[in-house]
């Protein structure tokens, strides 16, 4: 082992790094601070003939109660205006930052954009993997490139969006993730700020005119907050379930017995619905199954209710899955990562 390796710490404990603060250890965990240590961390791996995986906030994972491997946790740091291009700027943060402090930090820098995506937990590293979205804006919007680790050749390789192929909730690290490991990210923002206020509970901020990131960024918090249980306190991972996109078809029943059930119209002519809403005209909202729950706040949310391991959380999934396509035809599926 190298220098750069920090120990491995045995019999890791994971509880508290995942929000739905589902018990779960991990064989070895190690802090992983350095980039320069990612080669000698695989081949300790391959030393020990162990798996690897990589953890950032927790925010969207289903952890499993023994993982029989090493769990990195991200903690790369750092944050900078990489360069002025006088239209706009760019702004590069390595992926253990947290997401919410990049975007309240480009705020208080004067740089609008990343303001609807405020309060979204987790790091930097991982909001690429899901193309973190919220009140109408998605990452991809203001995506200018990142490097990841590749672990089929041991180096660093740059990424442009179309190598990102980024879509809803999606993108190729979601589809290759026992090969990228994402280490800084570069968001470009345009001086020529446009608010994206197209969102309920948003619209009202462009009366009058004059309106700010700043402003925008507050309103997204106190709705954030307003709607959503703090996973603190009621230990969550946000929306369970991807709205789902479908066709027109399999909307039909929906739209026939509710004509005004919630429907985004989809460039490809689908359409996507509301899992929140499906879940809770299922019956489901703040329905419980033993130690888990949906959100009584919010349909689309899965609750520890305290004590639960995946397997209480994969049980409740199946259920809603089953009563939702059972009463709707609609499939559903999980957001979070089980690992
Ligand atoms: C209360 C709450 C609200 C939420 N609201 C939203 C929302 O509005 N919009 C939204 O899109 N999401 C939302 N989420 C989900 C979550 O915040 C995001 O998916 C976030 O990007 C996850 O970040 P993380 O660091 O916690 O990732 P983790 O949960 O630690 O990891 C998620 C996945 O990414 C992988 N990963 C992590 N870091 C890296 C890396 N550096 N390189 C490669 N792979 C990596 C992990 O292996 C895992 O597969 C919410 C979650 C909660 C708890």
């Amino acid at each position: 082992m190298t220098d750069l390796l920090p120990q491995l710490i045995p019999d890791f404990d994971l509880s508290a790094r995942n929000t739905l603060a589902l018990r779960a250890r991990s064989r070895f965990g190690i802090e992983l601070r350095d980039a320069a240590a990612l080669p000698a961390l695989f081949e300790e791996a391959a030393r020990l003939d162990l798996p690897v995986r990589v953890l950032g906030g927790g925010s969207n994972v289903v952890l499993a109660p023994h993982f029989d491997g090493i769990t990195a946790m991200m903690a790369l740091s750092g944050r900078r205006v990489r360069a002025d291009e006088g239209d706009a700027v760019l702004i590069e943060a390595a992926a253990g930052e947290t997401w919410h402090d990049l975007v309240a930090w480009s705020v208080e820098q004067g740089f609008g954009g990343l303001e609807n995506l405020a309060l979204i937990p987790g790091t930097v590293g991982a909001a690429p993997v899901q193309n973190i979205g919220a009140y109408g804006a998605e990452l991809a919007d203001f995506f200018d490139s990142l490097t990841a680790f590749d672990r089929h050749t041991g180096k660093q390789r740059q990424f442009d969006r179309a190598a990102c192929a980024f879509a809803y909730r999606d993108s190729v690290f979601k589809h290759e993730a026992d090969r990228y490991i994402v280490l800084s990210v570069r968001l470009r923002l345009s001086r020529a700020w446009v608010p994206n206020l197209n969102f309920a509970g948003l619209a009202d901020l462009a009366d009058g005119g004059g309106v700010t990131p700043r402003a925008v960024m507050d309103r997204v918090i106190a709705l954030r907050m307003s709607k959503l249980p703090d996973w603190r306190v009621n230990p969550n991972a946000g929306s369970f379930f991807q709205n789902p996109i479908v066709a027109p078809a399999e909307a039909a029943p929906v739209l026939a017995e509710f004509p005004t059930a919630p429907q985004f119209p989809q460039a490809d002519g689908r359409l996507k619905l509301s899992a929140g809403w499906l879940i809770e005209k299922a019956g489901l909202k703040g329905f419980r199954m033993g130690l888990v729950g949906m959100s009584e706040r919010h349909a689309l949310v899965v609750v520890n209710h305290g004590g639960a391991e995946q397997g209480d959380v994969a049980a409740l999934a199946a259920h809603v899955k089953e009563t939702v396509r059972a009463r709707f035809g609609v499939q559903l599926h999980e957001e979070p990562v089980f690992l």
